[in-house]
């Protein structure tokens, strides 16, 4: 009902960076090789996911705004052998209870679906054109929970979040075409070629790309793969060290602690490197079933894991003249 919908919202939906996630991971789960973000005012005023995806079904996008409608996983044992980014069916109804919402979806055969939802109440449906694909608008976030609406930080800081999200959810699909406005001006775009270099050079810059070390390495478990700076570009935070696991972007203090124990002591005191670290291994060996916001894993192997990232960077700047 509409009020566990609210209350289940807030484990979720903390600040606007929330919404962008979860609406960006369902348009990569619905197999999307574009993706256009349009944020205003930080996401405080409006959020627009336009996707070329999947689409859904007109009953399955009303059900979606159901608590725990989810189409991913279809038995209990699914739970440990995780491959998409959502599974738990309760972002969009959460997103959904706490703003103003519009969703057109379709298949792309016939008609497609336009739902307009407000605090968790479907206020209007009808038809759609037949586009391929899903457009998600989220208006006045938090508009009927003004307690969380007075957290919120200044348009600035939100904006960082949604920055530093972004960033990565890009690093972490090089094969996606992420176009991103805030306020109608370009933050960044990549081109979905596939090539990570490229991607960090569209969101870190070009100067930053040209000093990235590559690196692959390969054990039994697992394969590891990306680009590391060289110890002359750091950062005073830990921001720009992204550890992605089988397309999933993660946050892991142990793999971030490996990660800088490859630098050996050549990190300058309270500096981070800028990393982006793909590491692929059988789902098997990692548990994203931790927390809702899933950012957090707990990996089966979890030294092996470490000793080999570390070894792995200490073995690139190795063979690399720094
Ligand atoms: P979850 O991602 O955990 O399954 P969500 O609440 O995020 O739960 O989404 C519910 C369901 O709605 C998804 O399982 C999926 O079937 C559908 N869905 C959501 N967004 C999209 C999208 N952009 N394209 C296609 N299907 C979507
Ligand atoms: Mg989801």
């Amino acid at each position: 009902d509409a009020l566990a919908n609210k209350i289940a919202a807030g484990e979720v939906v903390e600040r606007p960076a929330s919404v962008v996630k979860e609406l960006i991971e369902n348009s990569i789960d619905a197999n999307s090789s574009w993706v256009r973000v349009e944020v205003e005012e930080a996401g405080l005023q409006r959020i627009k996911v336009t996707d070329n995806g999947d689409g859904m079904p007109g009953v399955d996008a009303e059900k979606a705004f159901l608590r725990h409608a989810t189409s991913k996983i279809k038995h209990e044992t699914d739970l440990f052998r995780v491959n998409t980014l959502g599974f738990r069916g309760e972002a969009l109804a959460s997103i959904a209870a706490v703003s103003k919402l519009t969703v057109k979806t379709s298949q792309g055969e016939s008609a497609g679906t336009f739902l307009s939802i407000e605090g968790g109440v479907i206020k209007d449906r009808s038809k759609s054109d037949a586009r391929k694909g899903s457009e998600i608008i989220v208006e006045d976030l938090f508009f009927n929970t003004p307690a969380r609406l007075k957290y919120m930080k200044t348009i600035h800081t939100e904006l960082g979040h949604i920055t530093d999200l972004l960033n990565r959810l890009a690093l972490s699909h090089p094969d996606i075409r992420f176009e991103v406005t805030h306020n109608g001006k370009a933050l960044f775009s990549t081109a979905g070629t596939g090539d990570l270099l490229q991607v960090i050079s569209q969101v870190y810059g070009m100067s930053v790309a040209r000093k990235m070390v590559p690196v692959k390495h390969e054990t039994l478990d697992f394969s590891i793969e990306g680009y590391i700076a060289k110890p002359e570009v750091t950062r005073a935070s830990r921001n720009y060290m992204s550890t992605i696991i089988n397309g999933r972007y993660i946050k892991s203090m142990p793999l971030t602690k490996a990660i800088i124990n490859g630098y050996h002591t050549l990190l300058p005191v309270g500096r981070s490197p800028i990393v982006v670290l793909a590491i692929e291994m059988d789902p098997i060996l990692v548990d994203v079933n931790v927390h809702p916001t899933k950012l957090e894993v707990r990996f089966s192997k979890d030294r092996e894991l470490f000793a080999a990232v570390e070894e792995t960077i200490r073995a690139a700047f190795k063979s690399t003249s720094l």
